[in-house]
């Protein structure tokens, strides 16, 4: 039971989004529960969400997590795009008008890490190996089962239950929650290689090889991300370094699936359990954050049950221009392909465009955060 709102709260996942969650209402005096099935945070070899940008940092600000961030991740001051080698699109992400640049790089398990520090200055540690494993009950009064490592079930009936239990969500399966949504047909395929020697970590790079693209980015001062939709794309790659190890890869299918709505009684759904989408644009992981953050704030007035009708016009923006660009680089007609190489190169020119792809990259693409003075 919290002392301050009388109410007992049990979060299910210490992802990014559950640990922000955690933090955020601990930072004004409330005592959640945090369970989690993994046995700890991200591996470090697991670059996994690397983006990390200006909206979440103005978030992170007052739980300390920002400053910690800045202190590690890499500022990306330019975006490129090409075609077949060729220089088409250059963003400066330093024309962003705003007190964080619009996009850092840090490694996911660096940033977890990082939450968790802060979450332990107020006395909050993740229960790992916890699984929820059932909610049963009416979402007014939910049951929810928990399996310990030990394989000791225990039965919690909190007053507010929140599943940020990632994409295969119990919580969302088990509480009645509808996923619709649909995957498409590409494959993304991801490596992370590390050099002999530090290398340019200033720019992400988009490379149309029509078809068909291959980009990078930093995971840090040695280390860069590849990401593409050609399975034999390592074969692809010009090395800005001799090799020293590839770190890690992996390979997944996308899915754009939203719930319709991000609460029903005394359940409440935030991060990828609510809402999976493509990496395009780095959204995934700040879009999390974002809703723990709003929940937390919500939950701290009393108002928890306006949370879905205030989330989900976000959600649903950044799902749909996400997939418009996860469509635009994954183009495979030559006609569509041949245009996009044509049109890329007048938009050098247009000081607009350059605005609004850094206003969406930046994350200020939906409802600045209203407990933040003048924040954007
Ligand atoms: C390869 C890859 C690259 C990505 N790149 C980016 C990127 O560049 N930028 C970006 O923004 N996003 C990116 N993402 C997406 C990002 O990783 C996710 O959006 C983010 O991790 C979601 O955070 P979350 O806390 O909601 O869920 P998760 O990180 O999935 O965490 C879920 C938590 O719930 C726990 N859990 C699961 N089931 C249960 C249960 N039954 N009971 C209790 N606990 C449970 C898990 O142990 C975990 O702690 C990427 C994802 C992948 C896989």
């Amino acid at each position: 039971m919290d002392e301050r709102t009388g109410k007992s709260i049990l979060i299910a996942g210490a992802g990014p989004t559950g640990l922000v969650l955690a933090l955020e209402l601990a930072r004004r005096g409330l005592r959640p529960r945090l369970v989690a099935k993994a046995g700890g945070p991200t591996p470090v070899n697991e670059s996994r969400a690397l983006g990390i940008n200006a909206r979440t940092l103005t978030l992170l600000e007052s739980s300390g997590v920002s400053a910690l961030i800045l202190s590690k991740a890499r500022r990306l001051t330019k975006f490129r795009i090409s075609s077949a080698g060729k220089l088409l699109l250059t963003v400066d992400t330093e024309k962003f008008r705003g007190r964080y640049c619009p996009i850092h790089a840090l490694p996911q398990g660096d940033t977890e890490r990082l939450m968790i520090q802060r979450l332990s200055a107020f006395g909050i540690v993740p229960e790992w190996l916890t699984e929820v494993s059932t909610v049963s009950g009416d979402v007014r009064k939910p049951v929810a089962t928990l399996v310990h490592q030990d394989g000791r079930r225990e039965t919690v009936q909190p007053d507010l239950l929140i599943g940020a239990d990632g994409a295969h969500s119990t919580v969302r399966k088990t509480c009645g929650f509808a996923f619709p949504g649909d995957a498409i047909e590409s494959r993304f395929f991801l490596a992370d290689y590390r050099y002999t020697q530090a290398i340019d970590t200033s720019f992400l790079e988009m490379n149309f090889l029509n078809p068909g693209v291959l980009g990078h980015l930093p995971v840090n001062e040695d280390t860069l991300r590849y990401i593409s939709t050609i399975e034999d794309f390592e074969t692809r790659i010009e090395h800005p370094a001799t090799v020293r190890e590839r770190i890690w890869s992996s390979e997944f299918h996308i899915s754009f699936r939203h719930v319709e709505t991000m609460s029903r009684g005394n359940v409440f759904l935030a991060g990828d359990a609510a809402h999976v989408h493509s990496p395009a644009g780095a959204r995934g992981m700040n879009l999390g954050i974002e809703d723990a953050c709003w929940l937390a704030w919500l939950v701290s007035e009393g108002r928890e049950q306006d949370y879905s009708n205030l989330r989900m016009p976000a959600v649903k923006t950044v799902l749909k221009d996400t997939r418009r660009n996860t469509t635009f680089i994954t183009l495979k007609n030559p006609f569509l392909t041949g245009l996009r190489s044509l049109f890329l190169p007048q938009l050098n020119h247009v000081p607009s465009f350059t605005a609004e792809v850094l206003r969406k990259v930046s994350g200020r693409d939906t409802p600045p955060p209203p407990w933040i003075p003048g924040a954007d």
